[in-house]
Parts: C-alpha cells; sequence; structure tokens
C-alpha cells in the first residue's frame, strides 16, 4: 500500500484522534482514580498474586498499585511509535505525529510568523547536533526524573507541546519537525533511506504528491502542496534523497553510531540501577519520587551500592555507552575502508557509510525492543508475546534485507530512468519500430539510455532537450537544487554525454525560459537559491529576472577547461550560478499568498 496516497482528509481525522487521545494521557498523569484498579493483584497489568514484590537495591519492595500513565507512555506509544518508522516509515508517522500536529496549530490559525532557518545559519548547519542533544538530555531526563513520575511526566509532555508549538508560531513549513524535534534523530535512523514498506518518491509520475510532502485539500476535495520549501532535500519529499544527500556527514556517523549505544546503556541503566535486571519486568513503573532519588547511589552493582549519585551515573553511563558504539563505529568503518581497497572493486565511501549506518539501526532496533520492549510485554498472554517479538525481529531482518541492498548509484539510475522514460514519451519520435514489441515502461534504466542513445533519429538537439526536461522537472519538483543539479545528474550527463559547461548553459536557459516557474525565494531556503512558485502559483506574474552573472559570461577558457577529459572539477560558484531576481510586486504578494496557504 502507498501511505503517501491516503487522503489527507482521513489522515487529518487520525490526527486529531491521536492528539486527543495524546492530550487525555497527559491529562491522566496529573489525575487518574480509575486505572489504579487494573494493575492490582490478578487484574491485567498487576502481580499474580497479593505478597509480590519487586528487588530494588538489595531490599524487596510491595508491588502497591499505580496509575497506568507512564507504563501507558514509555512503555506502549513510544515503542509503537518506533516500530511504525521502521515498518511504515516517516511517511506514515510524520502525518500523523500529534506533536507535528501542534506545532501546525499556529499556522493553521493564521498567527504563524513564517520565519525561516538561513542556509548561513548556525542551526542549519548544526540542527543534527543540536537534536542529537536534545535527545541524550531527554533520556537523560526520563532515567533521572520522569520515567514513573507521572506529575514530572506531565510537565514535561506539556513544556515539549508547547516548544512545538511556539516553534510553530515563529517558523515556517515543519521548522520544528526538521530543526529542534528530538525524536527527528529517531526518524532518520529508522525511515531513512526507506521504512520496510515505504513507497518510492523517486520514480513517482510528475508533479506527484509524495511521501509525508506538506499537502492540503481544496474545495473542490482534491490535494495540492503546501511545500514552502523549508529544508533542501526535505526528508518529507523523498527521504532517500534526503539521506544520500548527508551520508558523508560527520552528524550523521555521531547520530547513527552513537545512538547504538545510547539505547543500550538506557536499558542497561534501570539493572545498574537497582541491582536486578529483572527491575524493568517488575517495578519500574513503580519506583516514584524521582526527586528525592537525584543524590541517592546511582549504581548497585554485586550487592553493593557506589557512592555515586544518580544525578551523575545517569549521564555517566549513557556518555560512556553512546561513545563506546561511536568509537566503534567509526574504528570500524576505518578498518573497512582499507580491507575495501585491497578489493579489485572497491565500493565506494557513501556505500561503506550506508551499510554501516544500515547494521547499526538494525542493532539498535532489536537492542531497544529485547532489552527495552519485550521485558515488559508480561502482562500479555505467552503467544502474544512470542508473535510481537518473533514480529518485531522479522520485520527488522526484512527491513534490513531491503535498505542493504540500495546504493547511491541505484537511486539515481531509477530517478533518472523515471525522468528519462517520461521525457522520451514525449520526443516526437517514433519509438515502437526499436522496442521490439514492449512498451517504454517496461524498459530497464540501462535499456533506456541506451536506447536514448542508439536512436538513428535521435539528433544532438534531441539530446540537448531531454536532458534540460528532465532537469527542469526535477528542479520543478524540488528533488534537486540548481547548485547541487551537476553532481545529482552525473550519470544521466555522462550517459547523453553532455558537458559541465553544457549543463550550466541549459541551466541558465531554464531560468531565463521559465520565470513563471522559478524565483528567487524570499531569503530563506538554504541551499535552494532558486525556488519555484509553479505549481502553487501557475498564473503568478512574470518575475523580473536579472542574471548577476549570466552563466555565458563564465570565462570562455573554463568552458573549455570544462571540456577537457583532464579537467579538475571547476563548479561555478554560488555568485556565478545564482540568478538575482528583483521580482515584480504583484509576483512578491502571489508568494506571500502562497506561503499563508
Ligand atoms: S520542505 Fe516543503 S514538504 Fe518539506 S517540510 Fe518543508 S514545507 Fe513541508
Amino acid at each position: 500500500m502507498n501511505f503517501a496516497k491516503v487522503s489527507e482528509k482521513q489522515m487529518h481525522l487520525l490526527r486529531w484522534f491521536l492528539a486527543i487521545g495524546w492530550l487525555v494521557l497527559i491529562t491522566s498523569l496529573f489525575y487518574d482514580p480509575i486505572s489504579a484498579y487494573l494493575t492490582e493483584p490478578h487484574q491485567l497489568f498487576g502481580p499474580k498474586s497479593a505478597d509480590t514484590c519487586f528487588e530494588f537495591q538489595g531490599q524487596c519492595y510491595p508491588l502497591v498499585p499505580y496509575p497506568l500513565g507512564a507504563k501507558i507512555f514509555w512503555g506502549m506509544v513510544v515503542p509503537l511509535s518506533i516500530i511504525t518508522l521502521l515498518v511504515f516509515g516517516h511517511e506514515v508517522w510524520r502525518r500523523i505525529c500529534p506533536l507535528s500536529f501542534f506545532s501546525q496549530i499556529p499556522r493553521a490559525m493564521g498567527w504563524q510568523q513564517k520565519r525561516t532557518i538561513q542556509e548561513n545559519s548556525w542551526l542549519y548547519r548544526n540542527h543534527l547536533y543540536l537534536q542529537s542533544f536534545l535527545l541524550f538530555l531527554g533520556l537523560n531526563i526520563r532515567l533521572l526524573l520522569v520515567n514513573s513520575d507521572r506529575f514530572l511526566l506531565g510537565v514535561f509532555l506539556l513544556l515539549t507541546i508547547f516548544s512545538a508549538i511556539t516553534v510553530g508560531f515563529l517558523y515556517d513549513g515543519k521548522t520544528w519537525c526538521h530543526y529542534f524535534c528530538p525524536m527527528a534523530p529517531v526518524q532518520t535512523i529508522y525511515s531513512e533511506p526507506s521504512g520496510l514498506l515505504s513507497s518510492e518518491a523517486h520514480t513517482t509520475p510528475s508533479r506527484s504528491i509524495t511521501q509525508s510532502m506538506c499537502r492540503t485539500t481544496n474545495e473542490s476535495g482534491s490535494e495540492k502542496s503546501t511545500c514552502v520549501g523549508c529544508k533542501s532535500a526535505c526528508m518529507d519529499i523523498d527521504a532517500e534523497n534526503s539521506y544520500w544527500s548527508k551520508i558523508e556527514r560527520p552528524d550523521q556517523k555521531l547520530l547513527r553510531y552513537a545512538y547504538l549505544g545510547l539505547a543500550i546503556g538506557f536499558y542497561l541503566y534501570f539493572g545498574l540501577y537497582s541491582g536486578n535486571w529483572n527491575f524493568l519486568a517488575a517495578g519500574v513503573w513503580n519506583e516514584t519520587n524521582h526527586l528525592s532519588t537525584l543524590f541517592a547511589p546511582g549504581f548497585y552493582i554485586n550487592g553493593q551500592a557506589l557512592p555515586i549519585p544518580k544525578i551523575l551515573a545517569v549521564p555517566l553511563t549513557l556518555s560512556l555507552s553512546s561513545g563506546i558504539t561511536y568509537i566503534l563505529g567509526l574504528r570500524i568503518e576505518k578498518a573497512y575502508k582499507r580491507h575495501n581497497q585491497k578489493l579489485k572493486r572497491p565500493l565506494s565511501l557513501k556505500q561503506i557509510n550506508h551499510r554501516l549506518f544500515t547494521l547499526f539501526s538494525f542493532a539498535a532496533f532489536n537492542s531497544l525492543f529485547f532489552l527495552g520492549v519485550y521485558p515488559t510485554l508480561g502482562w500479555l498472554p505467552w503467544i502474544g508475546q512470542q508473535l510481537l517479538s518473533w514480529g518485531a525481529l522479522l520485520a527488522s531482518i526484512l527491513w534490513l534485507v531491503k535498505v542493504w541492498q540500495r546504493s547511491k548509484k541505484r537511486y539515481l539510475k531509477e530517478r533518472d530512468g523515471n525522468l528519462l522514460r517520461r521525457q522520451l514519451q514525449k520526443l516526437e519520435i517514433n519509438l515502437s519500430r526499436h522496442l521490439d514489441g514492449r512498451s517504454l515502461n517496461e524498459l530497464k534504466t540501462d535499456e533506456l539510455y541506451a536506447l536514448a542513445k542508439l536512436l538513428p533519429d535521435f539528433s544532438n538537439s534531441h539530446r540537448l532537450q531531454l536532458y534540460s526536461d528532465t532537469i527542469k522537472e526535477a528542479l520543478e519538483q524540488r528533488r534537486v537544487t540548481i547548485s547541487r543539479s551537476l553532481e545529482a545528474f552525473q550519470s544521466l550527463r555522462q550517459e547523453l554525454e553532455i558537458s559541465k559547461a553544457e549543463h550550466w548553459k541549459l541551466i541558465e536557459r531554464i531560468c531565463q525560459d521559465n520565470t513563471k516557474l522559478f524565483a528567487v525565494n524570499l531569503g530563506q531556503i538554504s541551499d535552494t537559491e532558486v525556488t519555484l512558485i509553479s505549481p502553487l502559483n501557475p498564473n503568478a506574474a512574470q518575475a523580473d529576472i536579472t542574471v548577476k552573472r549570466p552563466f555565458s559570461q563564465v570565462k570562455t577558457e573554463r568552458i573549455a577547461d570544462l571540456n577537457s577529459p583532464n579537467s579538475p572539477t571547476i563548479k561555478p560558484t554560488k555568485s556565478e550560478i545564482e540568478p538575482t531576481v528583483r521580482r515584480s510586486d504583484s509576483t512578491r504578494n502571489q508568494t506571500k499568498e502562497n506561503k499563508k496557504r
């Protein structure tokens, strides 16, 4: 099933349902006279006998009934959201996430100030470090304060919702999700390059609304994009594109290698703290009064309480465990690269990173499930526990197999093949006599390339037209930005024998010929120096384009250089490739209207 196609109306209802459910759960954290009944002896979540106790730091404490709010949130909602991410991908989660829904309230009410994160800002460059730190901080706060203290958990969740609404009030698009949300790094770990059942954005028809792309339903009932370009290579538009665009960045390595240790250390701490490896299965939701335990012994090992206060023991454990897997990840990566160099057909560095990221995510998911979730399933009948456990393992293995086979090269080939197929269909050339009874849709990407090159009536102008239309379509769909187009279309360019200089000339022509489509963003879109007016606004008034330094003015000798097979990689600088657009008032007003929408 393609979840991107589930109607926005249905998803909107589901979002309301989940958001209200979450608010009810938060309310129950402050006042809940009912659910403690279910934790009494012999009840669904209660112990099997009235005199059962749980062991904590060498002593046995009675299992007194407790309201279920914290157990439902940490023991069911959070694990379920992680399983949803791995199985259905972010395209489902991002459309139903209550926190994302709350962050959009100011926009829906028309209060949003519509600021944007600038490409050169600190936040743009470092948001993943910030979000990873917030995740680390959140896990510390959970272990120290809010794991079973229901009042503090309620306050913590309300503060989180308040933060999401504040960011949604100040900034446009899904800025909360992309730049601040501490769960976003977890989403990238399990949903990039794809969830088990995620749809493919890069092979969809032109102008599709893909994955969890921002959208709305208009009066006629059809859906339209409301994308304002708050993030380049946006995960909501195409998660796999987002993944490959940043795979070699150090922040990705830190997150993906350290997260495994974070997950393991988090659950191990329950044992290190209580001295009881069954603590998670027994009394973890009963151990309240966290504030009073902050300076009590934080470790109880081999029957001995160590004189390290819990307030230090928790960050120490999480820092050590995440630090160990981070260093381990870097070492394995180095060794893999060395080994790879000795082979005759080495993998690309991106592919090595990809394989290690995939293995670490697989290990993190199973650590999380078998160390953290499985021990808390005791209330389910035996068969339910087995089904869930084997189901989770199977889902993660299928995910591993699916994701392991992906590569950037394969992704680009599929994407280019899809674009190429559509452009070939538009050419006024009789293709049927070259297809041996097959249709264009049946041809594989390699066959499409071969067809494009070998067609006897495929002239030089056809070749350039095909390439130009392909790029234009990708730009329109925000799959690529102008500054990255040279690299992004490298394989197609080579297959069609298009030089770098020809590429930049075509880009220039696209910008000049499509002033209704491309205009400089109002100073916001990260690396997308040229943004799209259409299709949100197909009737926008003509923008008044001034190319600051036209591509044609790139010095002739440089173009000659670029054509030389031995030429170094010369890429025009941003000032060379950025058209400066002075917009007419009507265009500016129209764009503002788009943003409001
Ligand atoms: S870039 Fe567009 S689709 Fe992606 S989150 Fe921002 S507004 Fe939504």
